[in-house]
């Protein structure tokens, strides 16, 4: 009998859940089935949730803001996917949770009836020096299959971060604004022209980085920007 390498890597470094550390994979089924798959959408920027169709930035959202809609699969609150977002953000060896990720996206996308439509799938970029110190971007993880799913191309080279910049964790509201003004660059603004974008990310919080990123798109040309997310965080200041 031949073993495919996945097989024999299972057999070498057997995986377990990091809920409930039965061996398998990393998220078994039943921890899964735990976390709740949002069945509406909201404002991306709206502090006091706003339910809007299709995630569709508000009237008065629109105003100040670039992002056109958001769908985000799951809330943060929930502590398994805390715990899971964190983890992938850290333990590069368990880059595999992308496809959990990914599949609580596919999951929320299925329960809306949603397929949406894009010129290109973008992930939000990292900057060089953190790409190589953790090996790998964990939005691009994520980029990379839904974009498989979705069938639009992806384009992970185009949208770049030129600085690198404090963590958003601990900041408040206007210093995470502050803190991605100015640090993303589209390198060919001419492939923007005109096309529906869309960003992917595991969390949004306050939203400013996507939206730095939706800015640097429109500015390039973008005629749309929408988004994508695991989950959705909520701060107080
Ligand atoms: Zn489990
Ligand atoms: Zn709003």
């Amino acid at each position: 009998m031949i073993l495919s390498y996945a097989t024999i890597l299972d057999i070498l470094f057997p995986k377990f859940c990091i809920h409930c550390e039965r061996e398998g994979s990393y998220l078994c089924e039943d921890c899964l089935s735990l976390i709740n798959i949002l069945e509406e959408q909201y404002c991306p920027f709206c502090q006091i949730p706003k339910i809007t169709r299709n995630g569709k930035t508000c009237n008065n959202c629109a105003k100040l803001k670039n992002l056109d809609s958001l769908f985000c699969a799951v809330s943060y609150e929930n502590l398994l996917i805390k715990k899971t977002i964190k983890l992938f953000k850290y333990e590069p060896f368990i880059k595999e949770l992308s496809k959990h990720l990914t599949g609580l996206i596919i999951a929320h996308l299925q329960i809306l009836k949603e397929k949406p439509q894009a010129d290109f799938v973008i992930p939000i970029p990292c900057h060089k020096h953190k790409l190589k110190k953790r090996g790998f971007n964990q939005a691009t993880e994520i980029a990379l299959k839904l974009s498989k799913f979705l069938e639009i191309p992806l384009l992970d080279d185009v949208l770049i971060k030129t600085k690198q910049t404090p963590p958003q964790m601990r900041l408040t509201r206007q210093e995470r604004e502050e803190n991605v003004k100015g640090v993303f660059l589209c390198k060919k603004p001419e492939i923007m022209v005109d096309k529906k974008i869309l960003l992917i990310d595991d969390i949004l919080t306050t939203g400013a980085t996507i939206e730095e990123c939706a800015k640097i798109l429109k500015n390039a040309g973008a005629k749309e920007v929408c988004a994508i997310v695991v989950a959705r965080g909520i701060i107080n200041n």
